[in-house]
Parts: C-alpha cells; sequence; structure tokens
C-alpha cells in the first residue's frame, strides 16, 4: 500500500490535484486525502482550491456539487458507481411535481440531492447548517427535500416554522430505532450518545449531542469524557479511534455502513488521476440554477 500512496501523492503533485475525502469513505483513503470531512466542509474546500483537478473520494453528489461551484476544474469521481440512497429518492420530476403542490413556499435542498433537484430550490443546506439556513428564510413554512428526518428534526428545534418535508430518507440512519439507542444507554450508562440527525427525529431527540458529521468530531474535541456511542455511519467511528487512542467509541449498530462510501480504493484513485477519466460533467443551465442554490447557502453559513 506504501508504494500505492506514494505514487498517487506524485500524480497529485504533476497533475496539480487535491484529493477531497468524506469521512464515511475507507480510512486508507485519508493517507492520499488532502482534506477530510463532511459536506460542508468539502463543498468550502472544492470552492477555495486552486487546483486543477479535484479528485472526490466520496459519492456521486459531492462530486457533482464540487463541479456545480468549480466549474472550471476537472472534477473526477474514482468510482462512478458511488451514489447515494437518499439522493437517488428524489429526481427532477418528482422534485417539480412536490414543490407545484405548494406554490409560494420556499424550498430548502439537503446538499444530498443531485444537480438537477438543486436546481429546483432556493437554498441548500447540510447537516451541519440546516437550522442556520431555515432561520435565514424568515418565514413560517418551508418546504425540505429530500430528507424528512433531518427536516423535522429542525421543525422540532424551531418554533413557529412549519417544515412539510419530502418523503425521503437515509436508509442507514433511518434503521436506528429508539429502542436501540436506549440499549445502548442501559448497557454503556457512563459513556455519552452522539447522534446524526438523519436519524428518525425521535431517535434525534435522545442524544447528549445531535449534529452533523463535524459536529460529532468537535465535541469529541472539546468534551473529556472516555466512552462515546456513536450514532452514524462506521467510518466516523474508525477516525475517531484513530486520532483519540485513550478514548472508546462504541459505533450503534455494526451494520451501520453505507456500502456506497466504501466503494472507493485507492487503486481506483490512482486510475482515474492518472488517466483522468470519470469526470462529472453537467448541462450548463442546471449547473447555473444550482449554484445559486449552493451559493446562497455559502453566503448565509460563512
Ligand atoms: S450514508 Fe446515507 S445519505 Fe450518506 S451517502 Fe450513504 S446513503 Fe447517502
Amino acid at each position: 500500500m506504501r508504494n500505492l500512496v506514494e505514487e498517487i501523492k506524485k500524480l497529485k503533485e504533476e497533475k496539480k490535484a487535491v484529493i477531497l475525502a468524506h469521512s464515511y469513505q475507507n480510512i486508507e483513503v485519508d493517507r492520499v486525502a488532502d482534506f477530510v470531512g463532511d459536506s460542508l466542509y468539502l463543498s468550502r474546500r472544492a470552492k477555495d482550491t486552486d487546483a486543477e483537478i479535484i479528485v472526490f473520494a466520496g459519492v456521486y453528489f459531492m462530486a457533482q456539487t464540487a463541479k456545480i461551484i468549480s466549474p472550471e476544474k476537472k472534477v473526477l469521481l474514482p468510482n462512478l458507481n458511488a451514489g447515494c440512497l437518499m439522493a437517488d429518492m428524489i429526481n427532477h420530476e418528482q422534485m417539480v411535481k412536490f414543490k407545484s403542490q405548494y406554490p409560494g413556499i420556499p424550498v430548502v435542498c439537503y446538499i444530498n440531492s443531485t444537480a438537477e433537484v438543486k436546481a429546483e430550490c432556493d437554498i441548500c443546506c447540510t447537516s451541519s447548517n440546516a437550522l442556520e439556513i431555515v432561520k435565514s428564510l424568515n418565514t413560517n413554512r418551508v418546504l425540505f427535500v429530500p430528507d424528512a428526518n433531518l427536516g423535522k428534526w429542525v421543525e422540532s428545534k424551531l418554533s413557529g416554522v412549519e417544515v412539510i418535508t419530502y418523503d425521503g430518507n437515509c436508509p442507514v440512519h433511518n434503521n436506528i430505532t429508539i429502542s436501540d439507542v436506549k440499549e445502548a444507554r442501559n448497557k454503556y450508562p457512563d459513556a455519552k450518545i452522539l447522534i446524526h440527525p438523519e436519524c428518525k427525529p425521535e431517535v434525534s431527540m435522545l442524544g447528549d449531542y445531535t449534529g452533523s458529521t463535524s459536529g460529532i468530531f468537535d465535541y469529541v474535541k472539546k468534551h473529556k469524557d472516555k466512552k462515546y456511542v456513536i450514532v452514524t455511519e462506521k467510518g466516523v467511528v474508525e477516525r475517531l479511534r484513530r486520532d483519540y487512542p485513550d478514548r472508546e467509541f462504541i459505533l450503534i449498530k455494526n451494520d451501520m455502513l453505507c456500502e456506497s462510501m466504501k466503494l472507493t480504493t485507492l487503486e481506483e484513485i490512482k486510475y482515474s488521476l492518472e488517466h483522468e477519466i470519470n469526470e462529472i460533467t453537467l448541462d450548463e443551465e442546471v449547473r447555473l440554477k444550482s449554484a445559486s442554490c449552493i451559493e446562497r447557502m455559502l453566503k448565509v453559513s460563512e
């Protein structure tokens, strides 16, 4: 693996490339990544970088987002089969139909959506800034796509705002139940429970902390507790164990992993960069419309 890592690093230099990796990726990808984090963090890095090529170790909508905000750069997705089950729950036609049922109500889309869906929305959000984005609209009703769980969690945190949600979810997080959390609480009474708001709102309510992937990392950084139950994708637990070897991190359920996120390998990263293949392209009209939805979010959430 050492040779492969060195070869990728050399290619990055030769081609003025940068590798962005999501925290749910196979952990060995971090050895070649310039930046590792969640969607909001990686969107900002995609916007700021002066690299000529962005290799996105993540899923399709993330690479699309990088291309939307950095159209002059070549964006590569090493494995084109890396999709997102949640983003695939709503296509352009379904989006238009949903919106037409609620004329005049602003539409917020979670970043986990395709460019075609974003192009139909007013503003984008991530799990790090969803509350702030909905608040910024200064309205008492918003439409929220595609994640019903995140939308309803936002509603529970804001008084006087009705969040009308599309019926989408992330199956990895949606599978967690109230009894799973209660069981963990009984089994590990001295542990803090940290939950991602893509879980059902009644589950999210049970956390000592509920927030985005970067919020979970920040929580651990700022606290001294020795034991944590983590209620999000396995990659987060692997990185926490690596970064804090003197603490204990328990994944709430062993099958809490996103198969799409695990598709990307170091070999594929090298191959796609070497041959500059699997490039993300977008229709320019869709790109421009989806860019204003993302730019608006980045302005609110600076
Ligand atoms: S964890 Fe869920 S929301 Fe995230 S990429 Fe996988 S399927 Fe999509």
